[in-house]
């Protein structure tokens, strides 16, 4: 086993096509599919192609990738029609904040009125 984040994670997998995922964007950078277990009408997942495990881990020189993701999250948004109504997109790093996959990805979540935050 490669000590790669993203060859180690389930989205390293869906990024070389090990596994199957619903890709709706796809970069040099990136790569953005459909959560397997929606939280909303519209949950996609925008992930770097850059192995970075948490955002605890994430370097100055990689801070633009979050930017990326921040970006292509807003237009496929904005392709889809969503940016009207709102949306949602939420990063969560290591366990209290609920992280999962050790490989950083973005949420988005639309296409319902969402609820505040909470415990
Ligand atoms: P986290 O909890 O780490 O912020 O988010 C991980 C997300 O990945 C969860 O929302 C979970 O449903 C999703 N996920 C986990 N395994 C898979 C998978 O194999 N395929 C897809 N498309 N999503 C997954």
């Amino acid at each position: 086993m490669s000590d790669n984040a993203t060859d180690d994670t389930i989205f390293g997998k869906i990024i070389r096509r090990e596994i199957p995922a619903d890709i709706v964007y796809e970069d040099d950078d990136l790569i953005a599919f459909r959560d397997i277990s929606p939280q909303a009408p519209v949950h996609v997942l925008f992930v770097p192609k850059t192995p970075i495990a948490t955002l605890d881990a994430l370097s100055p020189d990689q801070a633009s990738l979050v930017g990326r993701l921040v970006h292509a999250a807003a237009a496929y948004a904005r392709r889809e029609g969503l940016a009207e109504d709102g949306y949602r997109v939420v990063m969560n790093c290591n366990g209290h904040g609920g992280q999962t996959v050790f490989q950083i990805h973005l949420h988005l979540l639309a296409g319902a009125q969402l609820g505040r935050f909470g415990t």
